[in-house]
């Protein structure tokens, strides 16, 4: 059975269809790019994913298993961990504090603050990243801030990320970082849902591609042998005049 699996997954908002009839399938070590517009439905399926939103019709299958996502906490028991574009991390509090933060690794009744400064440090050697665990987050770049979110994921050991467009605020050199942590995770065996409008750095990274357009599923194709025109005709719904390169 694939890493994930959704049949008909649909969700209302009073009269407005924020997503309807979506058929996606996450494969382990796969790195599945959503496209679409803006208002497409992206945000709404991740968040259908992450636990945040409950899907009016559908189902959602996990590992083989039907599952109801019944909130943040149970996404993340079962490794569906969503990275938000706003980061979530708490600005006055270390790396290490921020990547165990409500999970605290625990002696008695005293947080194990050498085992969670080990464990953070653990989290962040696997993403080849050079981040001291007793850093106050606040002193960070985004890049930097946008590593320990991915550290915190792998502590919770995710095995299904989602990301929402992870290189936006990014400049050149650690948005490549960034691509090289998803390969590396990717070899690793997690499943990553990959949300972005750039379809030319999704280009070395993604296995396939499913595109969603005022809430409707569209499609999902190979992005190997998909050209970068047909997706753009199927996120807008028509034949383009223009060629992309
Ligand atoms: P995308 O992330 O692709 O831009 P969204 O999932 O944010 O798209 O939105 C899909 C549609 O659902 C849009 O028409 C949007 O206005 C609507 N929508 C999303 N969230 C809400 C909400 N909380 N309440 C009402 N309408 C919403
Ligand atoms: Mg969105
Ligand atoms: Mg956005």
């Amino acid at each position: 059975a694939p890493l994930l699996r959704t049949l008909g997954v649909c969700k209302r908002f009073d009269n407005v269809v924020a997503l309807s009839g979506v058929a996606l399938e996450v494969r382990r070590g796969e790195v599945h790019a959503i496209c679409g517009e803006n208002g497409a439905g992206k945000s709404t399926l991740m968040k259908i994913l992450s636990g945040v939103y409950t899907p009016d019709e559908g189902e959602i299958h996990f590992d083989g298993e039907p599952v109801r996502i019944g909130g943040l906490a149970h996404a993340q028991a079962l490794g569906i961990v969503m990275i938000h574009q706003e980061l979530n991390l708490v600005p006055h509090l270390s790396v290490a504090e921020n990547i165990w933060l409500g999970r605290e690794p625990r002696r008695g009744w005293f947080v194990d603050r050498g085992r969670q400064r080990d464990g953070a440090r653990v989290c962040l050697q696997r993403l080849g990243v050079d981040i001291d665990p007793d850093a106050q987050v606040s002193s960070l770049s985004i890049a930097q801030q946008q590593m320990v979110e991915i550290a915190k994921a792998l502590s919770m050991q995710a095995r299904l990320l989602i990301m929402d467009e992870p290189t936006s605020s990014l400049g050149e050199a650690d948005a490549a970082r960034m691509l090289k942590v998803v390969q590396d995770l990717k070899r690793e065996g997690v499943g990553i849902l990959y949300i972005s409008h750039r379809l030319d750095e999704l280009d070395h990274i993604v296995d396939r591609v499913t595109v969603l357009r005022d809430g409707q599923y569209i499609a999902t194709r190979d992005w190997a042998r998909t050209s970068i025109n047909e997706i753009v005709s199927l996120m807008v719904g028509r034949e383009l005049n223009q060629q992309f390169p």
